[in-house]
């Protein structure tokens, strides 16, 4: 029997509410390898209340960026945890050059200390009109315990503020405003945008459509990332 294809670490690029979140879910459930997110682990983190949730819960709730060391540290942490071996899918980091600097070089390391060979980062990035990201982003509501994503306006869940799947409440995240939207669209352009050329200068990088059904936008990473490995990366 083939092997299944598996597609390595995977990052997933694009503004916010391009639908990084939506999709890291359904690939971490097709490929089996785990979804990590640095806005689910900050969030994590001001929930229980740990130091690092309260430094990091007013840059967030203003839409602006945590600094490189703070989120470099909890990748570099979360990346030591063996569910990781067969690959992972980074949503929402590296958010810049210094953090994507970081990453190049804690892999390479990792790879130096495993002694092995580890395939290579390969990114995709979702595009969306910015006037469609506002509405995605304003609408959107989270289930507080299986994360699972719904929109008001696109995706509502049946019972107003109460999970379809295990009868949670929702949550609105508190940057999920159109103050903070702003503010995390300026952002992206001056750090993030960048990262995107670093990606795509190496030749590791795809660029999807978003502005379509979730399942076309998953069927568009998936051929990508198939694309991607194929030419021997
Ligand atoms: P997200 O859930 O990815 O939209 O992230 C929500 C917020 O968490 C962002 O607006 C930032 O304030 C913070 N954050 C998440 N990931 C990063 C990152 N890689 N670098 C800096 N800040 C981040």
């Amino acid at each position: 029997m083939a092997e299944p294809f598996l597609p390595g670490p995977v990052l997933l690029l694009g503004a916010p509410g391009v639908g990084k979140g939506t999709q890291a879910q359904l690939l971490m459930a097709d490929y089996g390898i785990p979804q990590i997110s640095t806005g689910d682990i900050l969030r994590d983190n001001i929930a229980r209340g740990t130091d690092l949730g309260k430094a990091a819960k007013g840059l967030m709730d203003q839409g602006q960026l945590v600094s490189d060391e703070m989120v470099n540290e909890m990748v570099g942490a979360r990346l030591a945890q063996p569910d990781v071996k067969r690959g992972y899918i980074l949503d929402g980091y590296p958010r810049t050059i210094g953090q994507a600097e970081w990453l190049d070089a804690h892999l390479v390391s990792l790879e130096q200390s495993a002694g092995a060979v580890v395939l290579p980062l390969v990114a995709v990035n979702i595009r969306v009109d910015e006037q469609v990201l506002l509405r995605r982003i304003t609408g959107r509501r989270i289930c507080s315990q299986c994360k699972h994503i719904y929109n008001v306006y696109f995706k509502a869940p049946k019972r107003e503020g109460i999970c379809d799947i295990d009868g949670a409440p929702l949550q609105h995240r508190s940057d999920d405003t159109e103050a903070a939207f702003t503010e995390r669209m300026k952002a992206y352009h001056a750090l993030t945008a960048p990262v995107i050329e670093h990606y795509s200068k190496q030749g590791r990088f795809r660029e999807v459509d978003g502005d379509r059904s979730v399942e076309a936008v998953t069927a568009a990473i998936e051929l990508s990332l198939r694309q991607l490995r194929q030419v021997g990366l």
